[in-house]
């Protein structure tokens, strides 16, 4: 052994086994450094004291100097243990200038491409990867319940087996090669678990879930992604049945930690650990949340700088003992020595960033994700420009080849930011960013069609109508933990000259195409909406040009399903692109023309009304009369609904074994057939419906989908595949069993019973 092997403690040297470098450090930590590393504080505020005085294990929200500056002050620290750098990175490194920004998350659902979303996420990785942050708190796993809620656009969906797929895609995605991979990061899912089960669509509110209700719908995709090594989970801001998900002895414990066997970190939301002192009202001071949260099995505690204080007063009153952190603290550190950030704590790297971030490859990937993002939900056959029905503004017929003068209208015709959506630039969550994104790697639906259409055709721009300003909530400018309160939005009033003006645009064009949907003002955490209606004076902007005769297209550009006025009726064509990203505006104007077909389907069903909320499809049957006396309860869009620019019909559905045991596998093909006159990616989908149940239970649920590509006339026998193991449900004891008995496999080209073709098969006991 030489002198050198001496002085290295086992902790710093990477010949030991990481098991006996955690112990190793755990010796030689004081209580009050093992108390800060479990804590991950918000790096806009003051960095040096959280590093040098509160011994922080991890931060957030880091802007690259700030990053820089931590690593210098970590190399001032006794212990020189690294930093964790965690930050939002949900579609694409949300936060770094000239990044590349994805559509949401729900818009790439509606690709329903678990390869594409995980090579997105991949992509993502690979840019996060080098600027020295380690962690992104992503994917959202919630499942879309009230459209109203302001974080719809965060999720996947509303059906838990589809973001099962998507969200394993996007974790193998971050994760990479695991840790030794220098473009690994961690990812995380969230929020664990019920927090989008909201009472009126209002953030947080009490998710008032019992165990079955969790067991049936929220937990499952949670329990895949930990069963494959999702490496960290964040809880949620609900509480459920009175308790809050911090303290959720059940669901961290029982349920987590102990039936999925899960090993990896637990991270609270936002200050829940104040939350519950000052929000919540459950905990008389930090001290006591403190050691509850401890207690409760939470490793890292975000934001709550009273944590420090609380936890050290809880030790010393014995409410705690210093091994009740070791546990939390093992975790952490276990992370960072699996990713060998001792060695070397994965800084900023110059040249793997000029190299990554923002590149071509990356722009093309972005392009394909926003073109898969976009859904075409209805289509008198306008569509697509290029080759569509020509007429000119008195519906005269138009020679082949006659130049086309297209207006483009609306308030998100030209707003670059805007369309990127939310966590993304200046959304409000970081501030070293208040421009937003380059708006050069931008392409608005003005731009794209500028830059797509042919030659001889005119594109021009009227802004029609602005929706809303803000004003300062009277409750004040800021909430008591020091977070900023969303302002209140004032829907603009209707101006007439900018109504006008688009007017005239729209009578001088053969096509109008209106851009009208959501504001990040009215997206978000806390900015949840009362109704889902089009804010401010974009409906008499669509009023007004529906008057001019013009036949027009709707785009609407929203970051979760809205509900459109009457005289959106009147729009030859809808399509929705959920916040596209930074390639939203060519990918539009591509699927509008016709140079890409579209494909899309709707991960979550529109409403007709927002008091239909909520509309998703896997209802629980056995609703006395199944509408409204004054309107009925269909969405105006179903789940997994979308148009192409062709045709394509299904039948021949066939199940091999028509009876099968528990360990079998329903076997079934369906013919699929392409009868119009373009290609198709078709989203063939399979749901099952249990004919008797022992609970009430769904009608049907999603099990499998195959995405098949179609050449017009052509047919292909698509086979499906049905685990006997998936079609379960939760029995009143809270048990996901199969039961025997007779179930119906439905395949078909959307969620509604109508389209979907039937075939009988049994299940029998073993
Ligand atoms: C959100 C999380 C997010 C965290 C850090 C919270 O307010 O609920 O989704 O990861 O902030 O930004």
């Amino acid at each position: 052994m030489t002198t050198a092997d001496i002085a290295t403690p086992v902790y710093l040297d990477p010949r030991h086994p990481v098991a006996d470098r955690i112990a190793d450090l755990l010796s030689r930590m004081t209580v009050e450094e093992k108390v800060g590393q479990m804590l991950q504080l918000d790096a806009r505020d003051d960095v040096e004291e959280q590093v040098l005085r509160q011994h922080v294990g991890s931060i957030l929200h880091a802007s690259p100097e700030r990053i820089a500056l931590a690593h210098e002050l970590v190399a001032q620290t006794r212990l020189r243990i690294p930093l964790l750098v965690g930050e939002d990175c949900i579609h694409g490194h949300s936060f770094f200038e000239g990044a590349t920004i994805y559509p949401t998350q729900l818009g790439m659902a509606a690709s329903w491409d678990a390869d594409l979303l995980e090579r997105v996420a991949r992509a993502t990785a690979e840019e996060v990867a080098p600027t020295g942050v380690h962690w992104t708190f992503s994917p959202v796993l919630c499942i879309a319940r009230d459209l109203r809620w302001g974080r719809v656009n965060e999720t996947f969906g509303e059906d838990p087996f589809l973001i099962g797929e998507l969200a394993s895609a996007m974790v193998r995605g971050y994760q990479g090669d695991g840790p030794g991979d220098e473009s690994a990061i961690l990812a995380t899912a969230k929020h664990f678990a019920g927090y989008s089960e909201t009472q009126g669509g209002r953030d947080a509110s009490e998710a008032d879930l019992s165990p079955r209700k969790l067991r049936s719908w929220f937990l499952p995709p949670f329990e895949r992604v930990a069963k494959e090594g999702c490496r960290t989970f964040m809880l949620g801001y609900q509480t459920t049945d009175g308790v809050p998900i911090t303290i959720n002895d059940w669901l961290l414990n029982d349920v987590l930690r102990g039936e999925w066997g899960y090993t990896g970190t637990l991270i609270t939301d936002w200050d829940n650990v104040g939350r519950m002192v000052w929000e919540q009202r459950v905990q008389p001071d930090h001290m006591h949340a403190a050691a509850a949260a401890v207690k409760a099995g939470n490793d890292m505690i975000m934001t709550t700088p009273g944590f420090f204080r609380g936890a050290l007063e809880a030790i010393e009153r014995g409410m705690l003992a210093e091994s009740d952190l070791d546990r939390a603290v093992s975790r952490i550190l276990l992370l960072k020595f699996e990713f060998g950030l001792f060695e070397d704590p994965r800084r900023p790297d110059a040249e793997r960033i000029a190299e990554s971030v923002g590149s071509a490859a990356h722009a093309s990937l972005n392009l394909e994700a926003a073109r898969r993002s976009l859904v075409l939900l209805r289509n008198d056959g306008l569509l697509p420009l290029l080759d569509g029905r020509a007429a000119d503004a008195s519906g005269r017929a138009l020679p082949e080849g006659t130049p086309r003068r297209v207006a483009v209208i609306g308030p998100l015709a030209d707003d670059a930011q805007t369309q990127l959506g939310d966590w993304a630039g200046n959304s409000g969550q970081a501030d070293w960013l208040p421009e937003g994104h380059p708006r050069a790697m931008i392409t608005t639906v003005v731009d794209g069609l500028r830059d797509t259409v042919p030659a001889d055709w005119a594109v021009e721009h009227a802004e029609g109508a602005r929706i809303l300003t803000l004003e300062e909530d009277p409750a004040g400018a800021f909430f008591p933990d020091g977070q900023p309160r969303p302002q209140i939005v004032v829907p603009c009033e209707p101006d007439a000259a900018l109504i006008a003006e688009a007017a005239a645009a729209a009578s001088r064009a053969d096509v109008a195409v209106v851009v009208v949907g959501d504001r990040i003002e009215l997206v978000g955490e806390g900015r949840s909406t009362a109704t889902l209606e089009l804010v401010g004076d974009q409906v008499a902007l669509l009023d007004a040009v529906a008057a001019t005769g013009t036949p027009f297209v709707v785009v609407l550009l929203a970051s979760k399903p809205l509900v459109l006025p009457p005289s959106a009726d009147r729009a030859s064509a809808l399509l929705w692109a959920a916040n596209p990203g930074m390639q939203g505006g060519r990918a539009i104007a591509e699927v509008l023309l016709g140079l890409v077909e579209p494909s899309g389907r709707l991960p979550i069903s529109f409403a007709e009304h927002a008091g239909q909320q909520p509309t998703y499809y896997n209802q629980i049957r056995g609703q006395h009369g199944n509408r409204y006396a004054d309107l009925t309860q269909r969405p105006a869009h179903a789940f997994g609904e979308g148009l192409t620019y062709t045709t394509v019909s299904y039948d021949e559905l066939r199940v091999r074994d028509a009876e099968l045991g528990p360990d079998g596998v329903v076997r079934a093909t369906v013919r699929v057939t392409n009868t119009g006159a373009r290609p198709a990616r078709e989203v063939v989908q399979a749901y099952v419906r249990d004919e008797v149940t022992s609970v009430s239970w769904a009608d049907r649920e999603l099990k499998a989908f195959r995405l098949v590509d179609l050449e017009p006339g052509e047919s292909r026998v698509v086979s499906i595949e049905v685990p006997v193991a998936a079609c379960t449900l939760v029995d009143a004891r809270g048990n996901r069993i199969v039961e025997p008995g007779a179930f119906e496999l439905l395949v078909g080209p959307s969620s509604r019973d109508e389209v979907l073709l039937a075939a009988p098969f049994t299940v029998v006991a073993s």
